[in-house]
Order: structure tokens, then sequence, then C-alpha cells
């Protein structure tokens, strides 16, 4: 027989991992794994904690190995199909409730996280979410489900591809949101992180984007005047060194009150501006 304290102290992972998948084996919360460290674990539990332990020491991500990660308070399903939520992209979540919106688009949605998150902050506004990856659709799914997100409408599309032309014939009449959001794929194709660490596990198709990382973000800046109110934001989620190009191209595109915003690390990882008012 063993502890807890000693199935965590002989993991030989990151402590970190150790607590999720730890928590995940008992399914207990961080504050019971404190408060009981000397209790035993029974033998079935200690041998498929070590087996996930040995997962992660081969590289696989922990919340793969879960199938689960919180973000901005709530806890997403998910699989190797879509992106592991990141704390900094919260800062996207916080910068879109800013704005109060009623309608909301977010592009390339993965586990539905910036969605759902904003879905269940702002329950009177209505969320639009899509992505091509019909895999991802289905944890998304899964997800509005689980949180019983009432006001979110899934759909397939490729970037504005998946955007119904209502008016129907030559003359586009879309949907105006007011605010669009999208954490793209944004790291460069041939960028060596995407061989390294978690990214191995991730799928490519949510990460990398071209030879400068920049292919998708410029689909998107692109195209987006058309589907956002006046006065509407776009808002979206880059790399590290991506801000200054970011704000060339919403200018270029057009919009206002161009701007970038830092995360907790001090990084400028969101870029996003206004659709001209009429
Ligand atoms: N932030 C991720 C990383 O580089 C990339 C996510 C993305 O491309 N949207 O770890």
């Amino acid at each position: 027989m063993t502890t807890i304290a000693e199935l965590m102290r002989s993991s030989g992972i990151d402590a970190m991992d150790a607590r999720v998948l730890l928590r995940a084996t008992l399914a207990v919360n961080d504050a019971h794994l404190i408060a009981h460290a000397d209790d035993e674990v029974p033998a079935q539990h200690a041998a498929q904690f070590r087996a996930a332990a040995a997962r992660r020491a081969a590289g696989e991500p922990a919340a793969y190995i879960v199938g689960e990660r919180e973000f901005y308070r709530h806890v997403f399903k998910l699989t190797p199909a879509v992106l592991i939520p990141r704390p900094e992209t919260e800062l996207l979540v916080e910068l879109a409730l800013e704005r109060q919106p009623q309608r909301v688009l977010d592009l390339g949605t993965g586990s539905g996280c910036i969605a759902i998150s904003i879905a269940l902050a702002r329950p009177a506004a209505h969320v639009t979410a899509l992505d091509r990856s019909v895999p991802a659709l289905a944890v998304a799914q899964e997800n509005v489900a689980r949180l019983n997100a009432r006001n979110i409408a899934l759909q397939i599309g490729n970037w504005f591809d998946g955007l119904g032309n209502e008016g129907g014939g030559h003359y586009q009449r879309y949907e105006r949101y007011d605010v669009i959001v999208s954490n793209p794929p944004y790291v460069a194709a041939g960028d060596a992180h995407l061989a390294q660490g978690d990214l191995r596990f991730e799928p490519a198709c949510a990460l990398a984007a071209g030879a400068d990382g920049l292919a998708d973000i410029r689909v998107i800046v692109a195209g987006a005047r058309p589907h956002l109110a006046p006065g509407g934001w776009l808002l979206f989620e880059h790399g590290y060194d991506q801000a200054l190009c970011c704000r060339g191209l919403l200018s270029q595109a057009g919009f206002c009150d161009v701007q970038s915003w830092r995360d907790l690390a001090g990084i400028e990882r969101v870029s996003g501006g206004r659709a001209p008012s009429l």
C-alpha cells in the first residue's frame, strides 16, 4: 500500500501534472489531496495513476490523458482533435465580454472554450461558433451540453465560408456581429516548437498557419468587415512576435481603434480593431 504523498513524490513527473493526474484518478480536488496526503490509496488506483504518469513522462499532455482542462472557471472536455485551452486565451474572453456584445461569432472554436465561456457569462447574448473540423465540433457540442450553454449555435465552416448569405443571390446580406473573436492557428509551419513538448500531440491544423504563421490571420482580417455591425470589434489571439504585423493588417483592412493587449506574462497576445461606424 502507498499513500497520496508517496505517489506524488515518486511520480517522476512535474508536481503540477502529478496533481492533475491524481485528482482525475481519485476523482477528488486539490484540497482533498492535501488534507488526505497520508491516506492509503487502493492498489488499483495507484496502478492507474502510475500508468497515467508513465504516459505523461513519455510526452503526452496531462490535459489529453485526463480528457479535460479548466478554462475561465469551467471544465472543458478535450480530445486530441482540439487544442488544449491556454490561460492566456482568457484575455480574449475578457476583452470580448467588456464590449457587452449581443451577437458574437467565434471562428475556429475547437473545444468551444472561448465561445462557451462568453455564452455562459452573457446569457442574453447569442453566440455562433464555427469550426471546419467535424471531430472538433463534436467536442464543442459535448461541452455545450455538459456546461448547459443555451445561447450558442455551432456550425461547420472554414473561417467565414460557413456563414450563410441570408439575402441569397448576388447581394451579400450577412448576419452582423458585435464582436468576432478567434484563436486561430498562428505558429509558422517550420517553427521548431511544433516538434517539441505538448505541441507534438496537438492538432497541427489548430497550430500552424503558413510560412510566417499569419496565413489564417490574413484571411480573418480580410474577411471580417462584412460580418461586423458598424462599430463592431474583431479581436484575435496571435504569437508573441506578431502584434505589429497584426496591427498593420488591421489598419490596411480599414479597422479603427487598432490596438494590442498584453497577457499576464506581459506579451502582446491579442490584437483587434473596430469596424467604422456608419
Ligand atoms: N499558443 C499556442 C502555442 O504556441 C498556439 C496556439 C495557436 O496557434 N492558436 O503554444
